[in-house]
């Protein structure tokens, strides 16, 4: 038994350069200060485990943890289902997301206690996996994705680089033929030598409007159709009313939290695919359930983002296809990738191999190394529980 004596938070900050208004807007020249969080769990036996969102590793997941933190003081570190459990009770009130970077130093914790990778733990499935390229949305300032013809030229060049598949992030301006537009360029530019996907992202005007776009998916041969219009995704009864109108499968339930959610939503009929986010969705004690759920019923799950525990969970889930590389756009960095590893793990778009796939990290535990002499450096704050 290995007890969980100290638990802390460790915030950084840094500069994303040449970003300026957000982290998804490319500005020459920009410095976007970005503020993100590391949770270290330690126990009574000396081992350590360690876990650095990504994309969710923002001010409310950070306060969440430093909420939940106290409730794993003395508790067996191993018991991560029952912890999972326990804080999905504690804090019914709320979305949970600030489980997910607790198990995943839990589960980061146990690789290193017995001296493999959490792939190995979880019963491996594959030691690679194809990505897929997500774009950035486009942008009407100059630079990123500006133009329509820019999405088809770096759809090209991510085919050379060996990407299967691409992502459109449109305009997101919700207009259905701004979408359209870029989905029917991107398509004659790649002609049949990709899986295309497009995903705005909850911004088409109405319910019209994603019957609109729906079809051009079908007429276009799209792979998914991802989080059509305004319900903001989150109206079982409209996803499934669309599906009526259209062929191509739907990718929805990005935005809904909760274990018992997603699988309540699957069964309504709001989805043809379960999307798991495992930065928030209960980390990777929750993923593997919820894809586990999903392969009993025969149906496929997308992982949400990147990162080292999404990797982790896509080395043992059988019914996926991709890694989401995202995001990515022509001459912008992946702006949700922090600057904290010295072991070569990259989310950036060169990081895919001549397949167009990723490794699974093969180390101890997260497989990863966290620079921390970067972070200490960059640390704006530090919050421990003991
Ligand atoms: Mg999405």
């Amino acid at each position: 038994m290995s007890l969980i004596t100290r638990i802390s938070i460790h915030s950084y900050t840094y500069e994303l350069e040449n970003f300026g208004a957000n982290i998804m807007t490319f500005e020459k020249g920009g410095r976007l200060p970005t503020t993100k969080f590391i949770v270290v769990i330690e126990t009574d036996d000396g081992l350590r485990g360690e876990c650095a969102p990504h994309y969710m590793a923002n001010k409310m997941t950070c306060a969440q943890v430093v909420e939940m933190a106290p409730l794993l003081i003395g508790r067996d570190a191993e018991h991560r289902t029952k912890i999972f459990d326990d804080l999905k009770i504690a804090f019914r009130h709320f979305d949970r997301a600030g489980a997910a970077a607790l198990d995943g130093a839990l589960w980061d914790l146990a690789g290193k206690k017995y001296g493999c990778s959490v792939a190995q733990l979880l019963g491996g499935f594959r030691d690679r996996i194809p990505a897929y390229a997500s774009t950035y949305p486009g942008q009407k300032t100059p630079g990123g994705l500006d133009t329509v013809q820019a999405y088809a030229d770096f759809a090209q060049h991510c085919l050379e680089l060996g990407y299967p598949a691409f992502k459109i992030h449109s305009f997101w301006d919700g207009s259905a033929k701004s979408e359209i537009d870029v989905m029917t360029t991107v398509r004659d530019q790649v002609g049949d030598k990709m899986r295309l996907m497009t995903d705005p992202a909850s911004s088409l005007a109405g319910f019209m409007e994603a019957v609109e776009v729906g079809r051009a998916c079908d007429d276009l041969g799209f792979f998914w159709y991802e989080d059509p219009y305004r319900d903001a995704s989150a109206s079982a009864f409209g996803q499934k009313k669309l599906r009526d109108f259209i062929k191509t499968p739907l990718l929805v339930s990005e935005h809904i939290r909760g274990l018992e959610q997603k699988a309540d939503f699957l069964i309504a009929g709001g989805t043809d695919i379960i999307h798991i986010d495992p930065e928030l969705d209960g980390g990777i004690t929750a993923t593997m359930k919820l894809a586990s759920f999903a392969e009993a019923l025969g149906i496929d799950v997308q992982i949400h983002t990147a990162g080292p525990i999404h990797r982790a969970c896509l080395a043992a889930i059988s019914n996926t296809y991709y890694y989401e590389m995202g995001i990515v756009g022509p001459g912008m960095i992946n702006s949700l990738q922090p600057p904290i590893y010295t072991c070569g793990y990259s989310d950036q778009l060169e990081a895919v191999d001549a397949d167009g796939c990723v490794p699974i990290p093969t180390g101890p535990g997260l497989g990863v190394t966290l620079d921390w002499d970067f972070i200490k450096a960059h640390e704006t704050a530090c919050i421990a529980v003991d």
